[in-house]
């Protein structure tokens, strides 16, 4: 999929996804309803609607007359998908833009690099791809039950599962052993990896994986009280109303391990 800053402006069918600080133009117009736009809006393809291109675009401020802007979580868990994953990697790729604007060596500002998601520094010639931060989600079972934490920041309502972003030199089963134990003081064996999902919530370029692991009979969890306000052991067949969204990995890795508990 070519995947950058293109020379060729949209056609008036395609889609196009625009966005205003961290909100989305919804539903996503065609560039002939954008009659209204500058001229000098940098477009970033971003694939294909049912073979329709659908562009990104980064706005400076939102422009109500355009329509509704909301925010990722209500255009995920409204539109659902393929429109919630275009929806977010739009999200992605317009922030990172708008982030690196200049070179961190030389402070010139950088000039986008054909056919990447990459810019180039014309003074100094620094590449700076987009860089992507990997997180790991865990769903740890005791028996039939499942450890459910809740955040001191976030949506500190839902009921979640201990998470953290991969550090410098680690692995990824590494970082679910390190956040496990520092969040919850927990323990856990029979790591096994369940999947991944870009996540536009937590800054560009994240992408959850989530891993299904087993704590020892009678583990205790006990929470750090930094990120974590509280943690609890919840019986599969009993689980609390309050729970991650249905288009989130988080809620998928619960289903997950209700699923496993009940073959
Ligand atoms: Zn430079």
């Amino acid at each position: 999929m070519p995947d950058a800053v293109s020379a060729a402006p949209p056609s008036p069918a395609d889609h196009c996804v625009l966005v205003a600080g961290r909100r989305l133009l919804t539903p996503f117009p065609r560039r002939a309803d954008l009659a209204e736009l500058p001229d000098d809006v940098a477009w970033v393809p971003l694939g294909a609607l049912d073979g329709v291109r659908v562009w990104a675009a980064g706005l400076p401020e939102r422009i109500d007359t355009l329509g509704r802007w909301r925010g990722w979580p209500s255009v995920a868990a409204s539109l659902g998908e393929p429109l919630a994953a275009l929806a977010g990697r739009a999200l992605q790729i317009v922030t990172w833009r708008h982030s690196h604007r200049f070179c961190g060596a030389c402070a010139t500002e950088l000039v986008d690099v054909p056919g990447e998601h990459a810019r180039r520094c014309p003074g100094c010639d620094l590449y700076v791809p987009m860089q992507l931060s990997p997180a790991v989600l865990t769903a740890i079972r005791r028996g039939d039950e499942i450890l459910l934490v809740k955040h001191t920041y976030g949506p500190t309502e839902l009921w979640a599962l201990v998470a953290g972003f991969v550090e410098a030199g680690e692995s990824l089963e590494e970082t679910v052993h390190r956040e496990v134990g520092e969040e919850v003081g927990l323990t856990v064996s029979n790591l096994r990896y369940f999947g991944s999902q870009p996540w536009a919530m937590s800054g560009p370029g994240v992408v959850l994986t989530g891993f299904l692991a087993t704590a020892a009979p009678g583990a205790e969890p006990v929470v750090d009280g930094k990120e974590l306000a509280e943690a609890r052991w919840f019986p599969l067949n009993d689980l609390p109303d309050a729970l991650p969204p249905t288009y989130s990995i988080s809620r998928w890795l619960i289903d997950a391990a209700v699923a496993e508990s009940a073959r």
